[in-house]
């Protein structure tokens, strides 16, 4: 049975080297974006889920209509892809994790599509201007097929959208694996000349339950001298703090959406390859935010890795039994997150 979850690992690597071939293949490699958090004077319609090519379809019908194109929860790091970021009307990120959905769709004056997974019950307020498309689907919910989003781009235009300019804090997106390598050598030498003394990778899923703040609070408490690297949508728990940055490499590296660990684990490699050391032994923590089921095959494939000190949290997945969990602490020192505090102290001295 061990052997046949590290396949399975193995196998999801393979699937997200895939996907990240056909997304950056298509649209270009992710570059370094200013994203704005407000949204534009004119009609609007707001894009969720993973879907690029979904994104593509709907900028491609919408152009030139007078709509600006928001994104929402795991579509933020498409602004940084240089086949999507072309289009003018993309104008800038709406709302933040899929929890938060019925709050913030309720509050967008425009149509909504769900492109992948993570919807949740449509409430009267916006249930006849959402749409689902792909495998996502809700009863009672219109369905896109064919990637023809007319029905989508008609409602966007019945409706008021906004009505006037407001367009708020910004974040930075577009750290995936080749705008990180493009600058290695400064990120090297900052390890080296001691500027940088330790990495964060703080993502994975998030959740409505209490206790979640640990990821805030742990990126807030994080020193000067450390780098935070972020994916998925744990990443929203902090996404528009100002950390700064160390020698223009800026503290907060938004590396993509779920899928993209890939593009982590490929900047862990690369990291580790130039310090010839083994990816357990660089100056980089793995903090993990987890929610029961989501993303368990990423975890699956880090294991398959061998990448060790993994700490999760807020709660571990239900489906770790006592047993499960003695191999998980034995073969990988998986760990529960505790305090900012005292995590921080454990890892940094
Ligand atoms: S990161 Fe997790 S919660 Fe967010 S969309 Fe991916 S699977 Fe869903």
């Amino acid at each position: 049975m061990y052997d046949l979850v590290m396949k399975c690992g193995a196998i999801n690597l393979r699937a997200m080297e895939l996907l990240d071939a056909g997304n950056t293949g298509h649209y270009g490699h992710p570059v370094p974006t200013k994203v704005p958090l407000g949204h534009r004077k004119g009609k609007a319609l707001l894009v969720s889920g993973h879907d690029l090519m979904d994104l593509e379809k709907i900028l491609e019908q919408s152009e030139g209509k007078g709509i600006y194109v928001y994104t929402h929860g795991e579509m933020l790091p498409t602004h940084g892809y240089p086949g999507l970021k072309k289009y003018r009307h993309f104008y800038g990120h709406y709302g933040t994790a899929w929890q938060n959905q019925h709050r913030e769709f309720s509050q967008f004056s425009g149509a909504i599509v769900m492109t992948t997974n993570c919807i949740q019950r449509p409430v009267e307020s916006y249930e006849d201007n959402i749409f689902t498309t792909g495998l996502v689907g809700w009863p009672g919910v219109a369905h896109i097929e064919d990637k023809d989003f007319t029905p989508v781009v008609e409602k966007a235009l019945e409706m008021p959208g906004f009505e006037d300019d407001a367009p708020g804090k910004t974040v930075m997106v577009g750290f995936a694996r080749n705008a990180v390598m493009s600058v290695a050598g400064a990120v090297i030498d900052a390890v080296k000349d001691k500027k940088i003394r330790h990495f964060f990778l703080v993502g994975g899923c998030d959740g409505a339950k209490p206790g979640r703040s640990y990821y805030t609070e742990f990126v807030e408490k994080a020193p000067e001298d450390t780098v935070v690297l972020t994916l998925a949508c744990g990443k929203f728990r902090f996404f528009d703090k100002k950390l700064g940055d160390i020698g223009g490499i800026p503290r907060l590296l938004d590396i993509g959406q779920c899928n993209d660990a890939y593009s982590a684990i490929q900047i862990a490699l690369a990291l580790a390859d130039a310090f010839e050391m083994g990816v357990n032994d660089l100056p980089l923590s793995i903090i993990l935010s987890w929610y029961e089921q989501k993303a368990v095959a990423i975890l699956l494939t880090l294991f398959y890795l061998g990448i060790k000190d993994i700490r999760l949290g807020p709660s571990l997945p239900a489906f770790i039994t006592p047993n499960i969990l003695n191999v998980l602490v034995e073969k990988f020192n998986v760990m529960p997150i505790f305090t900012p505090d005292e995590d921080l102290k454990a890892i940094l001295g």
